[in-house]
């Protein structure tokens, strides 16, 4: 069945992901991985086997939607794995897109965290204050590692002992994350209610455990719940694939067609999706540029002073103009002045006027994919080609 399910490219069904050790806290492409590329790898690693040819045939909604993450992130995720060698995407078929890990065995250790941990929202708890007040209490989904630390300490429970005894330090190294950072996963892990402190440790140099024990029952509660949600959702697709034996020839031939348009939606959205990134990558390039251009003319006083009045005057100008007003010519005239004023300090900075706006890589679509003008969409699209370019 299995077999069947990865031809058929339908959500893979385990409920749960499959977070490696060392997956976590790795440097990317010379930076910290981020903690939505860390979902994102550690699905390509659960769901591809190379040793059985199998590989990861998730969408761009079906990781959006499973690991609680948007549209963006999840493409940024996917260029930055691939630009650095881990993720391999395959997109020579029409389909979807076919990912598979760089890791060769599947020996790796590592923690399972269930689905719902990463999509399900919890209410924290508000803190309370000195004063005796209580601070808002919020409504979200729990950051990646948070629910990597959950499952983790699941997991120790789990192996038979009652409460796990751990620490901010001890667990800060594990995952190579801040020990602040740590007390504040923990502490919106207890606020949530998912999280137990059985035993506070006393002392502050980390060699004071603290035991923590998991809300199970509340666990359990929510994974029916998703399970339940889940059915519902994949209840009509799956009865028709399942049942494909039972099927008279009409209705297999009808399954089937709903089975490539939805790969074929599927692969338009992420098509869409991808191309989306690739622009919002670049207008924001050229945005940045500009900004950083006029944050130097704005740190110029006699620049800054002569831009407000160039604004002002413009208003006045307008008003006067439609009042008809007799300053008009006056006011006019010192618009030039400030002009000038504004232009021969950013001659003096060596900064020109065109510097101030976005110089786009495209002058036909201004980097937003679509021709200004005609909304057309552009011809300058040139996404990279297996390798980040
Ligand atoms: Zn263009």
């Amino acid at each position: 069945m299995s077999e069947r399910t990865a031809q058929l490219n339908i959500p893979e069904e385990s409920g749960w992901l499959f977070v490696p050790y060392s997956f976590i806290g790795a440097d990317v492409c010379g930076r910290k991985k981020p903690q939505a590329a860390l979902l994102v790898e550690s699905m390509v690693y659960s769901f591809s086997d190379p040793e059985n040819s199998r590989v990861c045939r998730q969408s761009y909604a079906d990781m959006r939607e499973r690991l609680g993450i948007c549209n963006d992130t999840v493409a940024r995720s996917i260029r930055l794995l691939t630009a650095c060698g881990a993720v391999e995407q395959d997109k020579s078929r029409k389909i979807c897109a076919e990912y598979s890990h760089s890791v060769p065995s599947r020996g790796l250790s590592g923690v399972e965290v269930p689905d719902f941990l990463l999509t399900e929202e919890f209410t924290i708890r508000g803190k309370k204050r000195r004063d005796g007040s209580v601070t808002p209490q919020r409504v979200r989904t729990l950051r990646p590692m948070e629910a990597v630390i959950l499952s983790e300490i699941r997991r120790a429970q789990k192996n038979g002992a009652k409460e796990y005894a751990t620490s901010d330090s001890r667990l800060a190294k594990q995952f190579r994350l801040n020990k602040s950072t740590v007390n504040e996963y923990i502490t919106a892990l207890i606020r949530s209610g998912l999280l137990y402190r059985a035993q506070e440790g006393r002392g502050c140099n980390g060699r004071y455990l603290s035991r923590y024990a998991v809300n199970e029952k509340l666990l359990r509660v929510l994974r029916k719940r998703k399970a339940r949600e889940n059915k519902q959702k994949q209840g009509k697709t799956r009865e028709t694939l399942f049942s494909a034996g039972k099927l008279t020839d009409d209705e297999r031939a009808r399954a089937t067609r709903e089975i490539a348009e939805r790969n074929a939606r599927n692969a338009a959205f992420d098509a869409r999706t991808e191309r989306e990134h690739w622009y919002a990558v670049r207008r924001q390039e050229a945005e940045n540029r500009a900004r950083r251009y006029l944050r130097i003319a704005e740190q110029d006083e006699a620049y800054s002073a002569a831009q407000k009045a160039v604004k002002r005057l413009d208003i006045a100008i307008a008003k006067a103009e439609v009042f008809r007003l007799p300053d008009l010519e006056a006011l006019r005239q010192e618009r030039l002045e400030q002009c000038a004023v504004r232009a021969r300090r950013l001659a003096a900075l060596h900064i020109g006027e065109e510097d101030l706006r976005p110089a786009w890589h495209c002058k036909k679509c201004e980097d937003t994919g679509f021709e200004i003008g005609t909304g057309r969409p552009c011809s300058c699209y040139s996404p990279p080609k297996g390798d980040d370019a």
